[in-house]
């Protein structure tokens, strides 16, 4: 079915979710996803990636650069690094699902062929996209989600969230209707911006043994 973009005042994922089929259907109705104005930039929706029964899902901002060209999540350099940490904090990154708060690549271009510059999606864009992750929760049903920086923590605990205040702790809230158990921890890519990577590193190491331990 063709479906035309929402008007402005209404962006929203809602009306492309399809109310059954598992991450299959989600994945395929998702690259039609007109939602908001992000899928017009972008090479392709960048949808979660990972098993129906995983235990953990890792939820990020959007999709960057080399995500946005591969059509999947956590592929670039920040992926790299995440499935380091993951592994060393004792959590299989094969097992967990990983997906992003926003499903399509935002980003600034001085010009055409310069590189394109990852902006940061904002509240409504967000808010548009949440559908898709409510339909992501409703089917892998996580033990623990692992909230990757603040753009995330916002999309799924509302825009008071500070990940430096409750990150590497154990939360527990209700997400889209549903009971869940949240660690929040630093965007991967920031560890690559710190001035200081080796900490900035320790620290999401950190933050992501508790959530190891929290898992059991
Ligand atoms: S960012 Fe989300 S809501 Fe907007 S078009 Fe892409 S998939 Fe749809």
């Amino acid at each position: 079915m063709v479906r035309t973009e929402a008007p402005e005042d209404a962006y929203t994922a809602e009306p492309f979710v399809p109310g059954r089929g598992g991450l299959p259907a989600l994945r395929r109705a998702a690259a039609e996803c007109r939602g908001c104005p992000l899928h017009r930039d972008a090479t392709q929706t960048v949808f979660g990636a990972g098993d129906e029964d995983a235990r953990v899902m890792l939820v990020g901002e959007q999709p960057g650069d080399q995500e946005d060209r591969q059509g999947k999540p956590f592929v670039g350099p920040a992926g790299r690094l995440l499935d380091r940490a993951l592994e060393e904090a004792g959590i299989d990154p094969a097992e967990a699902y990983v997906t992003n708060a926003v499903k399509h690549f935002k980003f600034t271009q001085a010009e055409p062929r310069k590189r394109r510059i990852h902006k940061a999606p904002n509240l409504r864009e967000m808010t548009a996209c949440g559908p898709w992750l409510a339909a992501e929760l409703a089917v892998v049903e996580p033990e623990l989600i692992v909230v990757l920086g603040a753009t995330a923590g916002k999309a799924l605990l509302g825009s008071s969230f500070r990940v430096t205040q409750v990150r590497g702790t154990v939360l527990e809230e209700e997400i889209h209707g549903r009971p869940e158990r949240l660690v929040p921890t630093v965007h991967p890519s920031s560890v690559l911006r710190a001035d200081d990577r080796e900490a900035a590193y320790r620290g999401l190491l950190s933050d992501l043994r508790v959530a190891a331990q929290a898992l059991g």
